[in-house]
């Protein structure tokens, strides 16, 4: 690190003054007996749901936590990855004197947490690569920058980062770096998660959204530095992840064949979906993708966007962000559901 790095300086006052809200389910430890609880002014009658959920998820993330080779006190888990993010802002942004930068085009919900939050967001537009432009990202940086937001692979480019340009940025800047990597499970660049240990300003946020195939649940997950997540645990809500969500996560989990098997399944498709595209005369351009989708630049995007509505097919026109005019993002389907889109597009094309 350049300089220092000193977590508390980066807290806002009043969190780092608060104490986390005790529930009733974190005051009582199990110790293996068979106890009575009339802690929590459930309803007694079993149905299965009628407690409470495990405000640590322990279960959850103890599975998580060896299968990704870091321990459970390094893990926060959250209603969607946006829970964790909109949890770092409150953490780390006091509104209106902080700020964070984020690099467009990238994942919208960014500027809408700091715009909700009241926070500056400095926006430093990718290079025409869809590259971290590194030196202008630092410049930007000043005394109140507390997060600087990293998507990787990012959305809706499809691209990685080049790990040069990451490292640089951790390695320069005295504030937060997150890392958001919902996408990491389609790509063959190596997850930071790997370097956590490295960089005690590095965050990285990931999801089952995508890969894991449970965008319905809602689970986020944070990796960071034991004293990070230490914070971040003192304004969670105490019961964030529910029971259900809780129960099916861990489902999922215990059977990665699963999960692997339609990645491999996706980017097979994503592959041929790529050959199909670039056949079509009004695709001028299909960008490298290391995600579950592809962003191609399209002789007429919003003309197409609307063709496609008509005939039953939704796509997301991403033509009005930076670098990314007369743009199209298709998220791979199902072999069906691509043949569908590919047969409409030709029908276009006639
Ligand atoms: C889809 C997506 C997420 C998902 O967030 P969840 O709240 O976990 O569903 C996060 N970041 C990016 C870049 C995404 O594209």
């Amino acid at each position: 690190m350049s300089n220092s790095f000193d977590l508390n300086s980066l807290v806002r006052a009043n969190v780092l003054k608060m104490k986390p809200y005790s529930s009733a389910r974190d005051e009582y430890k199990t110790d293996g007996r068979k106890m009575t609880f009339l802690d929590a002014n459930e309803n007694p009658f079993e149905n299965g749901v009628n407690r409470y959920p495990d405000p640590q998820q322990g279960k959850l993330k103890q599975l998580l936590a060896s299968q990704k080779g870091v321990s459970g006190n390094k893990i926060l888990l959250g209603n969607g990855s946006d829970e964790v993010l909109d949890l770092i802002f409150r953490t780390f942004c006091q509104p209106q004197v902080d700020n964070v930068i984020t690099l467009p085009p990238t994942y919208g919900m960014y500027k809408v947490l700091a715009g909700l939050n009241e926070v500056e967001d400095r926006e430093v537009v990718l290079k025409t690569d869809f590259q971290p432009n590194v030196e202008t990202i630092l410049e930007r940086v000043d005394g109140q920058t507390k997060l600087i937001f990293l998507c990787s692979p990012n959305n809706p480019t499809g691209n990685s980062f080049s790990e040069a340009s990451v490292e640089k940025i951790l390695k320069n800047f005295n504030g937060l770096v997150v890392i958001d990597e919902a996408y990491i499970d389609f790509s063959a660049e190596k997850s930071w998660l790997q370097r956590l240990e490295e960089f005690p300003n590095l965050v990285i946020t990931q999801t089952l959204s995508k890969a894991y195939g449970l965008a319905g649940i809602r689970l986020g997950i944070c990796y960071a530095s034991e004293e990070i997540i230490g914070i971040l645990n003192k304004i969670k809500p105490p019961y964030n992840v529910n029971e259900l969500t809780q129960k099916r996560a861990h489902d999922r989990l215990s059977r990665p064949e699963e999960v692997s098997r339609e990645v491999e399944a996706i980017l097979q498709e994503r592959e041929s979906l790529r050959t199909n595209l670039s056949k079509m005369a009004f695709v001028k351009d299909i960008f490298p993708s290391d995600a579950n989708f592809l962003l191609a630049r399209v002789d007429d995007a919003a003309g197409k966007y609307e063709q496609l509505l008509k005939a039953g097919v939704v796509v997301r026109n991403r033509s009005n962000q930076e670098l990314c005019e007369n743009t199209l993002r298709f998220t791979v389907g199902t072999p069906e559901e691509n043949r569908e889109l590919i047969k409409k597009l030709t029908q276009l094309e006639a």
